[in-house]
């Protein structure tokens, strides 16, 4: 009975120490990630075609908030008003960095 409770216990121990692990992992490796390039992505028409250069709309989402793609028009199937809209949050939403992107229709 006595060996159950130690491995209960070895395990709790275990599992607290990889818990705090990840804890510090998580806060020391952690990526920061521009939350316009997931605005952005919900935009695009997410049909993750590929035919804008880019593996997903993810993709291009990201080019486009890195200011690496200057036009909204290089994924095809998006609609007008859904450009506008793109071109419309980058113009006026400031990034972590305080700046704004400019790209055209
Ligand atoms: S072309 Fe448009 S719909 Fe296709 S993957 Fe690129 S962003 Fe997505």
């Amino acid at each position: 009975m006595t060996s159950l409770i130690s491995a209960v216990v070895v395990m709790l121990v275990i599992g607290a120490l990889l818990g705090l692990l990840l804890g510090v992992a998580d806060k020391f490796l952690a990526v920061p990630v521009d939350p316009r390039v997931e605005t952005v992505s919900g935009m695009l028409p997410n049909y993750n075609c590929g035919g804008c250069g880019y593996a997903g709309c993810s993709g291009l989402a990201e080019a486009l908030v890195n200011g690496e793609v200057k036009k909204v028009s290089q994924c095809k199937p998006s609609k007008e008003e859904a450009r506008q809209n793109i071109v419309k949050y980058l113009a006026e939403t400031p990034g972590p960095d305080g700046n704004t992107v400019t790209v055209t229709m």
